[in-house]
């Protein structure tokens, strides 16, 4: 028969079912959030530059990730419409990673160097001088 919880659902049984249910719910919710957390230091504990600008961009951080590691199996940032930028730090490329982000690399080691936005990357690229 029915009875009353203390929290004040109406139901069967030794517990309310309704308070277990939204706790379990919680519990899921928290242990997928953590999950999540966890992944995501994962793999940002795997990316060989900061991606931490675009934490906020998923789309743009897979991106930046998948330029990466096309760049590190030996596609030339030439064929990613990558181009030279000579500033201030020396030649650079510049990858294009979404409208807004650049990736850059050292021109001739092609090691990545860092992740900019647009702004960052037109204050850098302003520093050019003539070939
Ligand atoms: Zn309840």
């Amino acid at each position: 028969m029915k009875q009353t919880f203390a929290c004040g659902h109406r139901g069967r049984g030794k517990y309310c079912h309704a308070c277990a249910a939204t706790e379990k719910k919680k519990a899921d919710t928290l242990r997928a959030r953590e999950e999540r957390r966890a992944a995501t230091q994962r793999s940002t504990a795997t990316d060989p530059i900061d991606l931490s600008i675009v934490r906020h961009l998923k789309s743009v951080q897979r991106e930046a990730r998948d330029l990466l590691a096309k760049v590190s199996s030996g596609v030339h940032p030439f064929s990613l419409d990558g181009k030279f930028i000579k500033s201030s730090a020396g030649k650079l490329l510049s990858v294009p990673v979404g409208r807004s982000y650049r990736l850059l690399f050292d021109a001739p080691s092609l090691m990545p160097l860092r992740l900019v936005s647009h702004e960052d990357y037109n204050g850098i690229a302003a520093k050019r001088v003539a070939a």
